[in-house]
């Protein structure tokens, strides 16, 4: 299930911000994220190596997907990191893009943003703050929250915040080079990132890449990468054929998703049945919408490969938005058979059973979703949503009240977040950990 988060962010009001109190808004804009359990699952698979060769802990990195053509990445709070996918669709091969990834681990690992945040603090860190809350509010499926000034205008003042001095550059491509040698994945794919900005330079700001005002690359820098990398024993080498597999059927999703259906369909060969062809009609099918030739089309992919979850979650997901709940649910089953820790998925079981409207399917989602919040540590805003509706169905109305007001703090409504726990406690049975949690909100939220 591929589900677009927007949020027209106006204010600072995040779960997160309760320690920001200087928190200024920035102009408001659209901030657009994407979340996908298979696309997510990929960027896992790529980025892994190259965390651990950095010596990052995979599970502590975030990494968010930020539906901007533009290509961009960035790290904001620490240790999250922000893909556009235009810098996804633009990548040709998974040595460019686990490369950019790199150079952001580089970053991370070399705290420069933090360093920069502190400095700046008194003129323009609020800034940065709102962009990194922004971002993290969004990514937790947060109503209201910080502004953030990330795509489209506000280039200079882009620029002025987030732009990394050349020393920081340097320092993130060696340390970026560092970790592919470790990895043993091919240099020459950052190269190629390096050489495209470069030639950017002599477009005005405008026409550049964001990613090349943030990562400003000089001739100097650049032969110093070059000569760093073709001494690298991975030089040349080709990426194993999973990873391939699992990079180009993240661009055959994205174009299925965010192209514009009729115009895919119109380049794409009728009579190409490969793989990926079928991927990008099934969902470009699914958005028409066609969901009966889309529900062909992922049924043929399913033959492919049977024991695949993310194949039966598109087909559940192109019948739960086709009003067809009951025929969505064993689709979605499978998935999580198949795939028993993607939250995600989990999610969208629940959801599909909620749509039933029948006492023991309100049983079974109220069990899919809790288990969806234990394994996203916490769940975001809309699981919560159906998870406090499965509560009620099922009579448990201290529950429901409690997981309400674990939803409206992370959308940053403290005032209802504070109600709604103190009507949990009232519920909820005296000393039991859900009282305790009750408790904590009250204790975190009411003086801010
Ligand atoms: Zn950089």
């Amino acid at each position: 299930m591929m589900t677009r988060l927007t949020r027209t962010l106006s204010r600072a009001a995040c779960a997160l911000a309760v320690a920001a109190a200087t928190l200024q808004a920035a102009p408001a804009q659209a901030l657009s994220l994407i979340r996908d359990a298979e696309i997510e699952a990929t960027l896992r698979r790529l980025s892994g190596p190259v965390f651990r060769a950095a010596g990052l802990d995979p599970d502590e990195v975030r990494i968010v997907i930020l539906q901007d053509p533009s290509v961009n990445a960035f790290v904001f709070g620490g240790r999250n990191m922000a893909l556009t996918t235009g810098l996804l669709r633009e990548s040709d091969r998974p040595a460019q893009l686990i490369g950019v990834i790199a150079h952001e681990a580089g970053h991370i690992v070399g705290g420069h943003l933090a360093r920069r945040q502190i400095a700046e603090r008194n003129a323009r860190g609020p800034v940065l703050l709102g962009l990194a809350l922004g971002v993290a509010a969004a990514a937790a499926g947060g109503g209201p929250a910080a502004a953030a000034a990330i795509a489209g205008g506000g280039q200079a003042a882009e620029r002025a915040l987030l732009a990394y001095s050349r020393a920081e550059e340097s320092a993130a491509d060696q340390a970026a080079l560092t970790y592919l040698e470790r990895a043993g994945i091919d240099p020459g794919g950052m190269l190629e990132v390096l050489d495209r900005f470069r030639g950017q330079e002599v477009f005005s700001e405008r026409h550049q890449d964001p990613f090349a005002r943030t990562h400003p690359i000089s001739a100097e820098r650049l032969s110093l990468a070059r000569a760093r990398a073709m001494r690298s024993p991975a030089w040349g080498r080709a990426s194993p054929p999973e990873t391939v597999y699992w990079f180009d059927r993240m661009r055959a999703k994205l174009d299925g998703f965010l192209e514009r259906p009729d115009r895919l369909l119109a380049r794409l060969d009728p009579a190409d049945g490969s793989e990926f062809a079928r991927l990008r009609r099934a969902v470009a099918l699914h958005r028409l919408p066609d969901p009966d030739r889309a529900l062909a089309e992922v049924d043929k992919l399913i033959a492919m490969r049977p024991s695949d979850p993310y194949y039966h979650e598109l087909k559940g997901q192109i019948l739960l938005e086709s009003g067809r709940a009951a025929q969505a649910v064993p689709a979605y089953r499978e998935a999580v058979r198949l795939a028993p820790d993607e939250p995600l998925i989990l999610a969208y079981l629940g959801r599909a059973l909620l749509a039933l409207n029948d006492p023991a399917a309100d049983r079974e989602a109220r069990a899919a979703l809790e288990q969806g919040a234990a394994r996203s540590g916490g769940g975001d805003a809309t699981l919560l949503r159906d998870l406090a509706l499965a509560y009620a169905r099922t009579g448990d109305e201290g529950m429901a009240a409690l997981t309400t007001a674990e939803r409206l703090a992370i959308a940053g409504a403290r005032r209802d977040a504070v109600n709604q726990a103190r009507r949990a406690l009232t519920l909820l049975p005296k000393g039991s950990p859900a009282a305790t949690r009750a408790q904590d909100i009250i204790l975190s939220l009411q003086d801010g």
